[in-house]
């Protein structure tokens, strides 16, 4: 099978590397000339564990993998064609900004040759793929193509593993002969026993959704769990894992921490209330958990105002919204130093993988090589995201580098009491 993959973000280009480990020759087209440049010298624009090999393995090695800026030729022999640019929230109100989707579309429909599967991976509202196939209808003939909804589900920082091997897969379709098509796409992963879903595109759309909107509702109600057992001296981790031997709950994403953050949370949440509000439907539940999240930041950085001196200097370890990835987008992490540095506070802040990105975004902390380098000389530590090199730090040696001995571990990575043996205060969250 021949694919084009438009968009090279974490979607476009893990489908595309993994679809070339499939044995499919994939081409990932991408407006940013700069990114495709790096793209075809081997290089992938964000950290992605495992990324650089695979890439240089399908470009180089196998050829199956080609990156190029020309839509039209690369979908001329397309047998598929993929959308996955971004869909990003709109700058003044809560809906899916689809402008990229619909010039795709366009660009699909005024360049189309022979018949082609045009399939959404983006995350977009219910009815997009609907409208995608009437702009698409406007400029070409009905037979020339089929429309298909193909929500992704990988995360960053697993994100290989999780194209390999997913829990599901999804598609919505309204004919047989995409159904067959994709059908034939994912039979690698048929091989390997996953899932393969088949619904209606209406209901592909929503499964998405619902799926992020639910993951983000466990994630709110367990942050407010934990303010709770703050307040009367209980411990949110035993009550999330006593919670999660509960096999109709699960232990998943019941981690009580600074609020969900990343590119996809944040952003689907608010469309999936405000795409619900157009059919006159109150998912009020969801929308609760959007509020919550974002007085979480607030909240974060005004217990950790309570504990320390004004102006002092802290030291923020982690700035990616989660480990394993350079992404910074909507991080927890970020918002709650800016919070604070704006309090008078100075962050002297380190970060495995994202400090490039966060010196983009926010030149006024200061950037160190290392964690300690990070504490050195300051009145307290803050652990915002858990990257494993932070679970096992040297706090003897830490003891002798900081002001004071005061930490406040934000996603549960450390045993009180094997700090406070150390003499830390140790502040952990919802305990
Ligand atoms: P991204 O923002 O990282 O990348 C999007 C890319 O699309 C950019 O490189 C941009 O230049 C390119 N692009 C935009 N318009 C284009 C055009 N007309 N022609 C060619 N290229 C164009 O996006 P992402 O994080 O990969 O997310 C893509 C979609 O997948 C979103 O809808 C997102 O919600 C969804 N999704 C993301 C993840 C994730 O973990 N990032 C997971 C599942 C689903």
């Amino acid at each position: 099978m021949k694919l084009a993959i438009v968009g090279t973000g974490y979607v476009g280009l893990v489908s595309g590397a993994c679809f070339a480990e499939f044995g499919y020759e994939a081409v990932c087209i991408d407006k940013d000339v700069a990114r495709i440049e790096s793209l075809n010298s081997g290089k992938c624009p964000f950290y992605e564990p495992g990324m650089d090999n695979l890439l240089s393995k399908h470009l180089k090695n196998t050829k199956l993998l080609s990156f190029s800026t020309s839509l039209s030729s690369a979908i001329s022999n397309a047998d598929l064609i993929f959308i996955t640019v971004g869909t990003p929230s709109k700058r003044l109100d809560d809906e899916a900004d689809l402008k990229y989707v619909w010039s795709v579309a366009n660009e699909i429909g005024n360049n189309i040759k022979k018949y082609s599967v045009i399939v959404t991976k983006s995350t977009v509202p219910v009815g997009t793929s609907r409208k995608i196939k009437k702009i698409i209808g406007n400029l070409v003939s009905d037979d020339l193509y089929d429309v298909v909804s193909n929500p992704e589900f990988l995360r960053e920082g697993s994100a290989i593993d999780d194209f390999m091997r997913p829990n599901r897969v999804i598609v919505g379709t309204e004919n047989n002969r995409s159904k067959k098509i994709m059908k034939e796409l994912y039979r690698p992963l048929y091989l390997k026993e996953t899932p393969i879903f088949s619904t209606s595109i209406e209901t592909a759309e929503i499964i998405k959704y619902a799926s992020n909107s639910f993951l983000a509702t466990k994630i709110g109600f367990i942050n407010e769990v934990a303010d709770l057992c703050e307040a009367v001296g209980a411990d949110v981790q035993d009550v999330s894992k006593a919670m999660g031997f509960d096999q109709r709950i699960g232990s998943k994403f019941l981690n009580p921490g600074p609020g969900y953050g990343g590119s996809c949370f944040p952003k689907d949440v608010k469309a999936f209330f405000s795409t619900a509000k157009k059919f006159d439907v109150n998912l009020s539940i969801i929308n609760a958990v959007h509020e919550s999240n974002q007085n979480r930041i607030e909240k974060v950085a005004n217990k950790i105002i309570n504990y320390v001196e004004s102006s002092s200097t802290l030291s923020f370890l982690g700035l990616s919204f989660k480990p394993n990835t350079d992404d910074i987008r909507e991080s927890s992490s970020i918002k709650i130093a800016i919070y604070l540095y704006e309090k008078g506070y100075k962050i002297n802040c380190y970060d495995p993988k994202a400090m490039y990105n966060a010196r983009k975004e926010f030149d006024k902390f200061n950037y160190f090589d290392s964690a300690y380098e990070a504490c050195n000389n300051t009145d307290a530590i803050i652990i915002g995201t858990e990257w494993n090199e932070f679970r096992a730090l040297n706090f003897p040696e830490i003891s002798k580098l900081v002001k004071k001995k005061k930490i406040f571990d934000l996603r549960n990575i450390y045993d009180a009491s094997e700090l406070e043996r150390l003499g830390f205060e140790y502040y952990g969250t919802g305990k």
